[in-house]
């Protein structure tokens, strides 16, 4: 019989679990807490359990791990950026970066990724498989261990595309928010998408807390298209009208990000469709990107990034720019797991 991925069970998937080989519901409890607030590695750690239970955890289930393959860290600004090997040999990328307001996490979603945007360095060696849910929580708690440091905020921007693996996605953000294990507020969860606005309705349905995050980069099909082949199935006008809905049905408002490329879509005519764009949605953010170069993508840095912010407020828009972090260890997604697979 293949074990179970212990880590990747919800409680009430855990305790159904238990309740199959006879053990009493609030076992179930136990085990989750060890798990998920203190991050235990073993079965064997667990003090409150007894050896009869423990055996019968060892025979059906297993718990998940994850190992340091590189470690970079930012001599600017402490940004540490992780290679986690999981256990079939497959790499992502983690990033551990520091705010004011506290410790930062960028998670991979995916071993690789399918939709292919020009400009990013996730999607060049392709696509291999959808992560886990204790694959995706592993990052955390192996960044927790490893650098001593609490985490207080996650954001779904790492490599892949989070809504292309919806149900582990969903199962890790309810796992990560659970009062009775890590309990972290989705409110200081973020979720980056390229737009799969059928996803975004499934999203939407679930009224999470969290804040979404839309891979915008261009206020036109044609040029959106250009960069970003999701488009094609997804277009413009079918996003936004997700986006729109999406405010509607959780009352949470978007943000959207926007990658600055010199000559791409960084002139004032980009701004103002831009404006058009997103004004009739009410409340929402943009957040501009000042692109990462990558060997690849032959795009590179505008230098307008400034005037283009003050050209959104000035129409009415909410903008900032992101700081850019950990800029001597290849922060940007993606290429530190390019050069190592
Ligand atoms: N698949 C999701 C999340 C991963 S990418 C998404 O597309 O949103 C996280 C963010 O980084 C996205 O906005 C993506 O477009 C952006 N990005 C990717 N490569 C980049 C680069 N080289 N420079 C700047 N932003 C980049």
């Amino acid at each position: 019989m293949e074990k179970i991925d212990i880590l990747s069970l919800t409680l009430e998937e855990l305790q159904e679990k238990l309740l199959q080989i006879g053990e009493k519901k609030y076992r179930a409890l136990q085990v989750f807490q060890w798990l998920h607030c203190k991050k235990a590695e073993s079965f064997e750690e667990m003090t409150n359990i007894s050896a009869q239970t423990k055996a019968a955890l060892v025979e059906k289930f297993y718990i998940n791990s994850t190992k340091i393959q590189k470690r970079l860290v930012s001599s600017i600004d402490n940004t540490v950026k992780y290679l986690y090997a999981l256990p079939d040999g497959n790499k992502v990328e983690t990033v551990l970066m520091e705010y004011h307001h506290g410790n930062s996490i960028c998670l991979s979603t995916q071993a690789g990724c399918k939709m292919g945007c020009k400009f990013c360095a996730s999607t060049k060696a392709g696509f291999v498989r959808n992560l886990l849910p204790s694959e995706i929580l592993l990052q955390i708690y192996e960044t927790e261990r490893d650098s001593g440091r609490k985490i207080d905020s996650v954001v779904l921007m790492g490599i892949g595309e989070p809504l292309d693996n919806f149900d582990n996605t969903v199962k890790f953000l309810n796992i990560l928010s659970h009062k009775d294990g890590r309990n972290m507020s989705l409110r200081h969860v973020s979720l980056s998408t390229c737009g799969l606005a059928d996803k975004i309705y499934a999203l939407a349905e679930l009224k999470l807390p969290l804040t979404l995050s839309v891979s915008l980069h261009a206020p036109t099909d044609e040029k959106r298209s250009e960069i970003m082949p999701v488009n094609l199935k997804y277009p413009i006008k079918e996003l936004i009208k997700a986006c729109g809905d999406y405010f509607r049905i959780t009352g949470r408002r978007i943000s959207f990000e926007f990658s600055l490329i010199k000559g791409v879509n960084d002139d004032m005519e980009t701004a103002k469709e831009l404006i058009s764009l997103l004004k009739p949605l009410g409340v929402c953010h943009v957040n501009l990107i000042p692109i990462n170069e990558i060997r690849e993508g032959g795009y590179q840095k505008s230098g307008f990034v400034s005037v283009f912010q003050q050209t959104l407020i000035k129409g009415g828009l909410n903008a900032t720019v992101r700081r850019t972090l950990g800029a001597d260890i290849e922060a940007a997604c993606g290429q530190l797991r390019r050069d190592n697979i």
